[in-house]
């Protein structure tokens, strides 16, 4: 970034299928490089004060206060917010209603919504009078990770000692050095509403190898069916107390112990939900089916990424998109099974601004 952007590149948007995401970089005040009209800055002041007004907006928006970044290297500070993408259009009566629409002519955005029938790109330049302007995902992702590797010292982090009982684990900040040589190539698993794999080699070079529609919408949608979950952050509270050793068939189950010829520990999920096949349903709780629902998700996504890895000959792999969102389980699922099935020799990463790889992508491919 540089601190040329002007009030028309002052946000990124991804458009996804379960959330919206915007990325909003605020110029620190004096930072600028050319003379600015009077009602420009005060337009940008307004955008400011209502970005800052609250945590929430609406009945679904939320501002990731922990996640804003200040620099004096980007001279501003970046602020991160998503919304559901169902709410769209009140979300778009917001900004139109508040005037931001003013100061904003052209919003980069990327996702599926940017594409879908021209639907929301429509309905945000009808309500709002905003133009958008079409980004690419899989590049948008890409860059926003590339980004957040380069320019933020501690964004990447990981777990070491996971035990997979108790998934107790020590979280570890990877400190890199900045050179490119020590990130590529990696695999990049962004788990969504589905879930996409891809091999980057380099800046800006990246195919898409994999993906699974078994992702974090699979979760959230099982959940609102079959528990009475109003809310996703319900959902996920859910699981935090199940156990899926009750509802899941493991090698100790069908062995007696661990099957030590291969290797496999007596906890190792061997049949997600087969214990159902005896167990009554009255005997385990919504929590312990939920656990089991996130548990399967969850190592389903990590064989498709370590997978891709041995094909790829990677090492490196990260996990992102916003069902990592505040789920430790998972994070810390997936760093005890790339260990497990890589035997040490590949490592999952994380990273702290998960959700906000496509619109900081987005926001970025209009930086000049
Ligand atoms: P997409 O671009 O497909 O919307 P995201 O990376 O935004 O994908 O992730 C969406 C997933 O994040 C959901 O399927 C769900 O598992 C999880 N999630 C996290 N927070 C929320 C939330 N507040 N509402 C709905 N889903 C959420």
């Amino acid at each position: 970034i540089s601190p040329h952007s002007d009030m028309g590149q002052s946000f990124g948007l991804d458009i996804g299928g379960t959330l919206s995401k915007i990325v909003y970089f605020e110029q620190a005040p004096g930072v600028t490089s050319r003379p600015r009209a009077k009602s420009h800055v005060l337009a940008a002041q307004e955008v400011s004060r209502f970005v800052k007004s609250s945590d929430n907006y609406g009945s679904s928006g939320v501002r990731d206060t922990r996640l804003s970044v200040t620099s004096e290297t980007l001279g501003g500070t970046l602020h991160f917010m998503h919304f559901e993408t169902r709410k769209m259009e009140g979300a778009v009566s917001q900004v139109a209603n508040h005037s931001l629409s003013q100061s904003l002519r052209v919003v980069s955005c990327t996702g599926g919504g940017a594409h879908k029938h021209l639907q929301y790109a429509n309905l945000i330049h009808e309500i709002a009078g905003i133009e958008v302007r079409k980004e690419d995902e899989v590049a948008c992702l890409v860059r926003g990770l590339n980004f957040l590797l380069n320019v933020f010292p501690n964004e990447v982090y990981t777990f070491v000692n996971v035990d997979f009982g108790s998934l107790s684990a020590t979280r570890m900040s990877l400190v890199r050095d900045n050179t490119d040589e020590d990130i590529f190539p990696y695999i990049l698993v962004s788990i969504g509403s589905g879930v996409s794999v891809l091999h980057v080699t380099g800046p800006g070079k990246f195919t898409r190898v994999s993906g699974s529609s078994i992702g974090g919408g699979t979760y959230w949608g099982l959940c609102r069916m079959l528990f009475e979950c109003t809310t996703y952050d319900e959902a996920l509270d859910l699981c935090v107390h199940g156990r899926n050793a009750s509802v899941d068939m493991s090698v100790g189950d069908i062995y007696g112990g661990a099957y030590e010829k291969f290797n496999l520990p007596a906890t190792t999920v061997a049949s997600s939900f087969g214990k159902m096949i005896s167990v009554e349903r009255a005997e385990v709780s919504d929590a312990d089916i939920a656990r089991s629902l996130l548990v399967m998700t969850t190592q389903n996504i990590g064989l498709i990424a370590y997978l891709n890895a041995c094909i790829h000959g990677t090492k490196r792999i990260f996990f992102v998109g916003n069902f990592l969102r505040h789920n430790k389980i998972s994070c810390r699922t997936l760093a005890y099974a790339i260990n497990f099935w890589s035997k040490g020799e590949m490592k999952a990463h994380f990273c702290r601004h998960e959700g906000y790889l496509g619109a900081l992508g987005a926001f970025l491919s209009q930086a000049p």
